[in-house]
């Protein structure tokens, strides 16, 4: 059983990116505004996040990390309508399964939090008194301790750097999508990133791209009705320099389905077709627009049971957003592509 456990688990809990994406899911969905993630040698030997969230209630405490257990779901009918970033319960106690985990936590009616240490299987093996305030904050240490190989994957400082890289350009996406909540990230206790809370869309996309960027980038949204689809977001400015305004890899695209960072290979190749057509010269060839698409669509209609982290996630009328997407495009450049 423990053999199951760990191999499910490392399924579901693939990199240090995908344990912090996880745990700042969860802080969001306990309404925090504010989220530190702290890394020590690039989150392989210590992932913190800690949120000023709701906090876990003693009764939840004891079964949170337990397989499938999650205070978020109560029926099929909220799964059809999925509010929250996670519904399944099976992260934390995935994470137990690949690491050291301790969870400290204080809901509004407690007076002191509580350090819960897990074991393994998610099961508490001890408790004590702490000191810190409300909300959450779990600890991750040692991961992938049990997976030599999965750890060795990180044994180029390459790939560390990479991974960093990655965990930053996440807390990036959320900084677009939450203009009120405060991110910082930071690795051997030095500052990475960081992001005050914002008062709306616009200074949250500066926050998180910054001025130049932003300044090639224009507002604009389409409504399709039947089924009702909305996508909003910043795009390139008719007529600006691609050069200027597209990078070498993906990292620069940011497209949200229903406030969730996802990547989608559809999506994306109609982006990188239009851009491409756009600019007709070689060096747009291997170019990804700098652009932020949000996209907004019935919450039934989006499957993100797709893989296990829920980063690729399966539209139900994706050819309508396609449609609509391609329709904003035209309206926004006046161009069809080939
Ligand atoms: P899920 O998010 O799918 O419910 P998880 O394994 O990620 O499953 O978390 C299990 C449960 O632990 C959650 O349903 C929630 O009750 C509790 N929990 C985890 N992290 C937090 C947090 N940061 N703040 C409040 N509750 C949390
Ligand atoms: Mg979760």
């Amino acid at each position: 059983p423990d053999t199951v456990r760990l191999l499910s688990s490392s399924q579901v809990i693939t990199s240090v990116l995908n344990v912090v994406k996880e745990l700042m899911e969860n802080s969001l969905d306990a309404g925090a505004s504010s989220i530190d993630v702290k890394l020590e040698n690039y989150g392989l030997d210590r992932i913190e996040v800690r949120d000023n969230g709701v906090g876990i209630k003693a009764a939840d405490a004891a079964v949170m990390a337990v397989r499938h257990f999650t205070s978020k779901i109560c029926s099929h009918e909220d799964l059809e309508s999925l509010e929250t970033y996670g519904f399944r319960g099976e992260a934390l106690g995935s994470i137990c399964a690949v690491a050291e985990v301790a969870v400290t936590t204080k809901t509004e009616q407690e007076d002191v939090s509580t350090q819960y240490t897990l074991d393994l299987t998610g099961n508490i093996v001890s408790q004590k008194p702490s000191h810190l305030g409300q909300g959450t904050t779990v600890s991750v240490a040692k991961l992938f301790k049990n997976l030599p190989v999965r750890r060795q994957y990180y044994s180029s400082v390459k790939k560390r750097k990479e991974e960093l890289r990655k965990v930053q350009e996440l807390l990036v996406a959320y900084a677009i999508v939450k203009p009120h909540l405060r991110l910082l990230l930071l690795h051997n206790k030095v500052v990475v990133w960081q992001k005050a809370k914002v008062a709306d869309d616009r200074s949250a996309l500066l926050a998180a791209l910054g001025p130049a960027a932003v300044a090639n980038l224009l507002p604009c949204h389409h409504r399709h009705e039947e089924p009702e689809i909305f996508l909003e977001g910043f795009f390139p400015k008719p007529g600006s320099d691609y050069s200027s305004t597209s990078s070498s890899g993906p990292e620069k695209t940011f497209i949200f389905i229903n406030n969730r960072p996802v990547q989608h290979k559809e999506i994306m190749k109609l982006l990188r077709q239009h851009y491409t057509a756009q600019y007709a010269d070689d060096t747009a060839r291997n170019r990804y627009p700098t652009l932020v698409l949000k996209v907004t669509v019935s919450p039934s209609s989006v499957d993100v049971n797709l893989t296990p982290d829920k980063t690729q996630v399966l539209l139900q009328n994706k050819e309508v957003v396609l449609t609509a997407l391609e329709a904003l495009l035209i309206s926004l450049y006046g161009f069809r592509p080939s």
